[in-house]
């Protein structure tokens, strides 16, 4: 017999949660691709003060959770999160994303990582509008992979290339476990086609399992 796909398909802790204590809630904003600017780190310390407990917790996809929130206070909260820039309700692509420190703070990057994701993520939201499934969008600025992309959906290796001698940001073995890798130079064009492929192929992955 199939199984049905899952209700929600995302499966971070972006969003409102309930708690297991009754009556209180955690809300999860996503930080996009891990970068906090001081500003903002101040803003959610005083939020999590005020709304909350005054807990914050980090997540392994680079978010953030305020925790011990009483459903009274959860709207507002929200609210104010996002006009900080820390989006509850980010896109998939948002949400999704993380980055290794890459050049800006690690001496062993072959390439800048930080500023990629973020254009990243906007040419995927900009091209596709509404996409609606849980995926993992993994930028790491050297093979010692701590962006960890080999469990992405979509990931980005930095690779030194030999002919060249230069250091350059490849987009490759975008797909994982349900796609295999990519030649670089068709990766705008696998970009473009991956929405509609990898929605079908991940319903019928959950279908079958
Ligand atoms: S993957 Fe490479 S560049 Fe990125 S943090 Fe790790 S060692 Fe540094």
């Amino acid at each position: 017999m199939e199984s049905a796909p899952p209700d929600d398909v995302f499966r971070d802790h972006a969003g409102v949660q309930k708690q297991k204590q009754e009556g209180y809630f955690y809300v999860g904003a996503s930080v996009l691709r891990g970068r906090l600017t001081p500003e903002q780190m101040h803003s959610a310390a005083d939020l999590a003060q005020r709304y909350g407990s005054g807990e914050l917790r980090t997540t392994v996809m680079q978010n953030l959770l305020i925790v011990n929130v009483p459903q009274a206070n959860t709207e507002l909260l929200v609210k104010e999160l996002d006009a900080i820039g820390l989006k509850v309700a980010g896109s998939p692509f948002w949400r999704g994303a993380i980055a290794c420190s890459g050049s800006e703070f690690c001496k062993l990057a072959l390439t800048e990582t930080k500023s990629y994701a973020r254009w990243l993520v906007q040419e995927l939201d900009d091209r596709f509008p509404g996409f609606d499934q849980h995926l993992k969008l993994h930028v790491t600025g050297c093979p010692n992979s701590c962006g960890q992309h080999w469990i992405a959906d979509i990931a980005s290796k930095a690779r030194r290339l030999r002919s060249t001698a230069k250091c350059m940001m490849l987009t490759t073995s975008a797909w994982a476990a349900l796609w295999g890798s990519i030649n670089p130079s068709r990766a705008q064009s696998a970009i473009a086609a991956w929405p509609q492929k990898f929605r079908e192929r991940f319903r019928a992955y959950c279908s079958s399992t």
